[in-house]
């Protein structure tokens, strides 16, 4: 059967080339890159040069990147570090309300020890108002930690405006950038963070790798305790293979993302319109235009969600509703609600994110079987009959 992959916001296939670039690092060039010899000081210098590369892809310096085991560390490391590292100035957090878990979970830990979390809500495109940050900010403030866009509805937050706000106060700025990074252009100077979250996987690089982003002079409490690896800030033999498929897949994104982003908005436009064309009653979660250029994510009234998930499965199409990390679950997904939707709505959403490997076909193929699923659901749905 023909498989058609559009989750690729829950993760990415990694490039063959990235893949090819990884290769040589776990046989022949095996070292440890902490040893003296020459097996050692070659993977050193591979690590260094992808430090380099995306340090460079960042606007930010070398010594500013710490290599950690994907996204969720660096959002734990960044949160629960600047966390400890800064209580005894105050013992107060802001965040969002439509942060990944990631995010939420290290920030709910702190709360239950003693640190006051204030979640800002959102609009109903899920854009947080930067107005909103300002007024939260009291004298125990710490960090605000807002994600760069969401990765069940696209939007783009205004990251730089709420960089400007904390730098005024002299408050630590997270930014959570898993969504962003490789897909759309991402400055640390421009964006004005102390902190930055990234993961390879999500830009067709390995799984288990990513970084952290810290700004110098940002102090942050380590975890990871043992070696002087990362300059003391993260210890643990460095993920050799990890760490360059990393770089090299920041160097194709930086060589393909404009085009790649163009032509992924094309097809994504053309699917939200002809969906709008074909479905009667469905809507965009998401901003129509501050979104990634490769999310759709609609709620298709009076179906559920994970019903279409299984059908267009059935047909070879992969896709989501909410996030992965809810799909075990029934609840309806919290970004949803956030931004305003109704508990039945919210249960209807269908996420599809494009990537690298998309074509106009496979858009043409979702396009083809989505109207009729979603008219063969809707004619078993008690809630379409009671209409
Ligand atoms: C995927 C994702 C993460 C987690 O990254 P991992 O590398 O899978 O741990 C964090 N935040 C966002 C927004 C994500 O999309």
């Amino acid at each position: 059967m023909k498989r058609i992959y559009l989750d690729y916001a829950a993760t990415t296939p990694t490039d063959p080339e990235v893949i090819k670039a990884m290769q040589p690092y776990f046989f022949e060039k095996f070292g440890n890159p902490s040893s003296i010899h020459t097996f050692g000081q070659e993977a050193k210098k591979a690590i260094e040069d992808a430090r380099e590369t995306l340090a460079k892809f960042l606007g930010a310096k070398a010594e500013e990147i710490v290599f950690t085991a994907g996204g969720t560390e660096a959002d734990n490391f960044a949160i629960a570090g600047a966390a400890y590292a800064l209580e005894d100035k105050g013992r107060h957090i802001i965040t969002t309300g439509i942060e990944h878990h990631a995010v939420t979970e290290p920030c709910k830990f702190l709360e239950k020890r003693g640190f006051k979390i204030t979640f800002v809500g959102v609009d109903k495109y899920g854009l947080v108002d930067p107005a909103d940050i300002k007024q939260a900010i009291t004298d125990k403030t710490i960090l605000i930690s807002v994600m760069h866009a969401n990765n069940e509805i696209g939007t783009i937050e205004p990251i730089a405006q709420i960089g400007e706000i904390a730098q005024e106060k002299e408050i630590y700025f997270h930014t959570d950038a898993v969504q962003t990074v490789g897909h759309i252009p991402v400055d640390v100077n421009a964006l004005r963070v102390n902190l930055l979250s990234l993961s390879a996987h999500k830009f067709y690089g390995p799984k288990g790798v990513g970084a952290l982003y810290i700004r110098k002079g940002t102090r942050l409490m380590k975890f990871l305790h043992g070696g002087d690896q990362e300059k003391g800030r993260r210890a643990s033999t460095h993920n050799t293979s990890g760490i360059v498929g990393l770089g090299k897949a920041i160097e194709l994104c930086q060589e393909k993302m404009p085009e790649e982003a163009e032509f992924q908005k094309k097809l994504r436009d053309k699917l939200i319109k002809e969906v709008f064309a074909k479905i009667p009653e469905v809507y965009l979660n998401g901003h129509p235009e501050i979104r990634l250029p490769n999310n759709a994510n609609f709620s298709i009234k009076y179906i559920e969600g994970e019903s279409i998930l299984i059908n267009l499965d059935m047909l070879g199409i992969a896709a989501s509703t909410g996030s992965a990390c809810t799909s075990t679950s029934l609840e309806p997904s919290s970004v949803l609600l956030a931004i305003g939707l109704s508990p039945e709505i919210a249960h209807g959403s269908l996420r599809v994110t494009l990537g690298r490997w998309t074509k106009e076909k496979d858009i043409d193929y979702l396009l083809g079987h989505l109207p009729g699923i979603a008219q063969k659901l809707r004619a078993m749905s008690p809630l379409y009959e009671k209409k």
